[in-house]
C-alpha cells in the first residue's frame, strides 16, 4: 500500500497542531501557578500556525511568492525564537529577562530577508526556515535534560524526545531540499511527523505542569512550615512498614516550653524551635531522618544504629542542644531537651510498638530531672 501525502493537507494539519497546542499552554497558564514559559510557547505555536497558514496560502497560489515567504520564515523564526524562551522558562521555573533577546533572531533574518531577497527562493527560504528550528529545537532539547539535575521530574525525557525528534526532522527537510537523492524521506513526509512531534510537545509540557505542581503541594502537605523540616506525615511516610533489627528511634521533647512562651512570648518560642531544629539538624548523618511531629516534639530514626551507638547519639544531642543560647528581642534564651531512646534489637518488632518503647523512655527520662537521654529497658515498661 502507498500512501500519498498532499502538501495542502499536511499543511493544514500543521496549523492545527500548532493551534491546539497553544489552546493548551493559554489553559494551563491560566490555571497553573507555576505556569511560567507558558505564555511564551503559546506565542510560539501561535506564531509557527500563522507561519504555516501564509505557507499554505501560498501553495495554493492565494499569495505572491515574495509576500507568503517573506510572512512565513519571518513568522517561523520568531515561532522558534519564542518557543526556545518558552522552554527555557518552563524547564527552569522561571523567566530570565536574557532570554529574550532571542527574538533579535527573527529581526535579522527579516532584514536579511528584506535586503537580499533570500526568501523568494525555495530552498534558500526552507534551508534558512529550517535550519533555525533545528537550533532551537536542539538546544531546547538540551535545556529540558540538563535542568533535570536540578528537578527531577520523570517527564522530563519523555519531553526531550518529541523536541529532539523535531530536531532531527527539521534537519531532514534541509537535506531533503539540498540533496534530495540522498534524504530519507521527501520534506513532506518529515513535516508530517514533525505534526506528531507537536502534539506530543503539548502534551507533555502539560504533564510536566502537572507533575511539577503535584511535587509543590506534595512538598507543602510534608513539610513543617516554621521549622522547615519534615512534619509527622512525612515522617511516618519514611519509615520502613516494620522496625529493622539493628535500627532506632529517638523521640525528643523540648522541656519546659511552656514557660519559654510564657516568658518570652510566642515569637522567641518559634524562634527557639529553628535555632533547635537547626542544631539537631547539624549534628545528625546524611541517613537520618529528622522530622516535627507536633508542638515541640520531633522524631529522628536512625538506620543501621545500635542502642549503645543511639544512646551516645541522643546523649551527645543532648549536650549540644544544652550548650545552645538564643538570642531574640534582646533576650538569650536557653533550653534543654528530653530524649527517649528505642533501639531494635536482635528481632523486628512493629513501628507501633518502637514508638511506644521511645514513648516510655522518654516519660522516664522527663520524670527523671529531664535534660537526658534515656534509653528503653524492660524495667522501664514494667515501671510505666
Ligand atoms: P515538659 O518539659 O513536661 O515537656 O514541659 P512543656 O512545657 O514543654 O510541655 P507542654 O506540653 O505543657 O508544653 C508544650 C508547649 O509547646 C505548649 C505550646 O504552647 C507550645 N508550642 C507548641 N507548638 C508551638 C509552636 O509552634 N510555637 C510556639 N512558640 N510554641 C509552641
Ligand atoms: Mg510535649
Ligand atoms: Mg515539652
Amino acid at each position: 500500500m502507498t500512501i500519498h501525502l498532499d502538501l495542502a493537507t499536511v499543511l493544514l494539519l500543521h496549523q492545527c497542531s500548532f493551534l491546539v497546542g497553544a489552546l493548551c499552554f493559554i489553559y494551563m497558564r491560566l490555571q497553573s501557578r507555576s505556569g511560567e514559559g507558558l505564555g511564551a510557547l503559546a506565542a510560539s505555536y501561535f506564531s509557527l500556525a500563522l507561519a504555516s497558514a501564509l505557507a499554505g496560502l501560498g501553495e495554493q497560489h492565494l499569495l505572491s511568492v515574495p509576500v507568503w515567504g517573506f510572512g512565513s520564515v519571518t513568522l517561523g523564526v520568531t515561532g522558534y525564537a519564542l518557543f526556545w524562551i518558552g522552554i527555557r522558562g518552563l524547564s527552569s521555573g522561571k523567566q530570565r529577562r536574557m532570554d529574550w533577546w532571542a527574538l533579535a533572531i527573527p529581526a535579522v533574518v527579516a532584514i536579511l530577508a528584506f535586503v537580499t531577497q533570500f526568501h523568494v527562493v525555495g530552498y534558500m527560504r526552507g534551508t534558512i526556515g529550517n535550519g533555525f528550528a533545528f537550533a532551537s529545537l536542539a538546544a531546547s532539547a538540551v535545556c529540558v535534560l540538563r535542568d533535570r539535575a536540578r528537578e527531577r521530574l520523570p517527564v522530563r525525557l519523555l519531553l526531550a524526545i518529541p523536541i529532539a525528534l523535531g530536531a532531527l526532522l527539521a534537519l531532514l527537510v534541509i537535506v531533503g531540499l539540498l540533496v534530495p537523492d540522498v534524504a530519507p524521506m521527501t520534506p513532506i513526509w518529515a513535516f508530517f511527523l514533525r505534526i506528531m512531534c507537536q502534539f506530543a510537545i503539548a502534551l507533555f509540557v502539560i504533564i510536566l505542569v502537572t507533575e511539577r505542581t503535584e511535587a509543590e503541594l506534595r512538598c507543602a502537605a510534608e513539610t513543617d512550615m516554621l521549622t522547615g523540616v519534615g512534619n509527622r506525615r512525612w515522617f511516618m511516610s519514611r519509615m520502613p512498614r516494620t522496625a529493622l533489627e539493628g535500627n532506632a528511634l529517638l523521640l525528643m521533647d523540648l522541656d519546659f516550653f511552656k514557660q519559654v512562651n510564657d516568658r518570652f512570648g510566642h515569637d522567641a518560642g518559634d524562634a527557639v524551635l529553628v535555632s533547635f531544629v537547626e542544631a539537631i539538624r547539624r549534628n545528625l548523618r546524611p541517613g537520618d531522618r529528622f522530622g516535627r511531629l507536633g508542638g515541640e516534639e520531633f522524631g529522628a530514626y536512625l538506620p543501621k544504629t545500635a542502642a549503645s551507638k543511639a544512646l551516645a547519639m541522643a546523649e551527645s544531642l543532648c549536650n549540644v542542644v544544652h550548650g545552645l543560647t538564643v538570642e531574640c528581642g534582646g533576650e538569650r534564651i536557653s533550653l534543654t531537651v528530653s530524649i527517649g531512646v528505642a533501639a531494635v534489637g536482635e528481632r523486628q518488632c512493629s513501628l507501633t510498638d518502637l514508638f511506644k518503647m521511645a514513648d516510655a523512655a522518654l516519660y522516664t527520662a522527663k520524670d527523671s530531672g529531664r535534660d537526658r537521654a534515656v534509653l528503653f529497658e524492660p524495667s522501664i515498661r514494667a515501671a510505666a
